[in-house]
């Protein structure tokens, strides 16, 4: 897709640090880590969110996460990773070409990644529940 710096990467018009490709999916460093060694995982081809991943991509991508995640492991010694994914700007999507975060974790890194709330009562807990499934 025109102006859209995911897909310049996949076509080599600016430059990315890669770390792993296959034929439809790639992985490369992000330029701003939340911790060393934080990588994207995207598809080549365009896709603005995780709504328009197909089954049969999403399959290939959870391989790549996967051999990315041993990568963090072993080559980097890291000791867990995190995969995120921000869907929409009210999620923090910046980038609109679909990206799985990987941040590798180290014991005692401090990395706090999101802060958490509470429910009110165990009712407002099941309302929350309903609502979602009703939109299923
Ligand atoms: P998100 O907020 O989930 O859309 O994340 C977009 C990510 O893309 C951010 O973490 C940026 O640091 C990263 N990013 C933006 N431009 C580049 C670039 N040229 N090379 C590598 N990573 C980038
Ligand atoms: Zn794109």
């Amino acid at each position: 897709m025109q102006d859209c710096i995911f897909c310049k990467m996949v076509n080599g018009d600016i430059p990315c640090v890669k770390v792993y490709e296959n034929e439809s999916i790639l992985c490369f460093l992000d330029i701003a880590p939340a911790a060393k060694g934080h990588c994207l995982v995207i598809p080549k081809t365009h896709a603005e969110n995780i709504l328009e991943i197909s089954p049969e991509l999403a399959g290939e991508m959870h391989e790549v996460i996967s051999i990315v995640a041993k990568g963090m492991l072993k080559g980097l010694g890291a000791d867990g990773f995190n995969v995120n994914m921000n869907n929409f700007k009210a999620a923090g999507q910046l980038v609109m070409h679909a990206h799985w975060h990987m941040i590798p974790r180290f014991h005692g890194d401090g990395l706090q990644l999101w802060p958490q709330d509470k429910y009110e009562s165990e009712e407002q807990m099941q309302a929350f529940s309903q609502k979602i499934r009703s939109g299923i």
